[in-house]
């Protein structure tokens, strides 16, 4: 049995992922890479995923962001005041170096050889990869900002340790997050106005969409009760989209999040009134979109509806 073909007791949720991840190989829109949820690009994905990025930041053009790029890790010190290892420690993932010296070295061949795994051989490092491509921002603005907010675009590489033959669910992906600092009143703002703002651009892609209050997968035991406060304090939002028919669950694309004041509290920031400092982030699942993209209109944009290329600027 090869990876993309689903076994015999898949359900049709499992058929129709497979049959989703089979044509995106097939088509040559994505490369297998040889682990789940890690792929190869092409330049038909490409395009695409290039098209969506620019409609997206071009949806955002009222908010007349600061830009901030970030590198893929994200140092110890500003991971831990994110709080993510209490919710998500499944999907958390950490870089380890060698530190050893010649004799360790020879160890590690000597394991090598005989055919084991040696990143045990490998010390845990102070970085960890980002897990979403806001953290390091709360670090940065300093510990009072001004009345009005600070708005910002970011985008990066997000890592989550979720591996799946899902298409849709990668280890290593993008988001492109305009995230705004301010106080309640604008935070909030900021979430619930561009909730329509990025229905209609994704509805405008030809995609099926709902807007449902947020489900994040929160570990463990105590997670069940943190899933459930998330649904009933609607303070995150999803953007779903059939992406498998009736066979499944709609998948999120994006996502609308009032932190209110989380990451306030934890980065001691505060608003030149004296207040802590809210938070709200927009967030672009580009892999995601991109993908729902191909699964909704075929492997060829060239064939897609004229509407959909028009709004691609494709
Ligand atoms: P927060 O601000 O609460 O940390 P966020 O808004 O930055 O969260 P999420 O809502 O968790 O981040 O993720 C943003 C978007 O990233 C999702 O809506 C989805 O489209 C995309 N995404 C999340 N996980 C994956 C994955 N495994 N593969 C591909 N895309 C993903
Ligand atoms: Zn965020």
């Amino acid at each position: 049995m090869t990876i993309t073909e689903a076994p015999v007791t898949a359900t049709p949720l499992d058929r129709a992922r497979a049959a989703l991840r089979a044509r995106l190989l097939a088509d040559r829109v994505l490369i297998d890479l040889g682990s789940p949820g890690l792929y190869g690009r092409t330049g038909v994905f490409e395009r695409v995923y290039t098209a969506v990025d620019t409609a997206a930041v071009r949806s955002m053009a009222d908010l007349d962001s600061e830009v901030l790029r970030f590198p893929p890790v994200e140092p110890l010190a500003a991971f831990e005041r994110t709080d993510y290892i209490a919710s998500f420690p499944d999907l958390a993932a950490s870089i380890s170096g060698f530190t050893g010296g010649d004799r360790k070295h020879r160890e590690l061949l000597a394991a090598r050889e005989r055919g084991e795994r040696w990143e045990s051989f490998l010390e845990p490092a102070d970085l960890m990869l980002a897990p979403a491509v806001c953290h390091p921002v709360y670090g940065l603005v300093g510990d009072t900002v001004q009345q009005a907010g600070r708005s910002f675009d970011i985008v990066g590489d997000s890592f989550r340790r979720e591996p799946s033959l899902d298409p849709m669910r990668l280890q290593a992906f993008h988001m492109h997050e305009f995230v705004h600092i301010g106080t309640p009143t604008s935070a909030k703002a900021h979430r619930d106005e561009h909730i329509p703002v990025m229905r209609s651009l994704l509805e405008g892609f030809g995609l099926d969409i709902d807007v449902v209050p947020a489900n994040d997968p929160f570990f463990g035991r105590v997670g069940k009760i943190l899933a459930r406060n998330q649904v009933e304090q609607a303070l995150k939002y999803e953007f779903v989209t059939p992406v498998y028919g009736d066979a499944g669950e709609a998948t999120a694309i994006s996502s609308a999040n009032l932190h209110e004041d989380h990451f306030g509290l934890s980065f001691g920031l505060r608003t030149e009134d004296g207040e802590v400092a809210h938070s709200a982030c927009l967030a672009f699942g580009l892999e995601r979109i991109t993908i729902a993209l191909f699964a909704a209109h075929g492997t060829d944009p060239a064939a897609w509806p004229a509407a959909v290329r028009r709004a691609l600027t494709l």
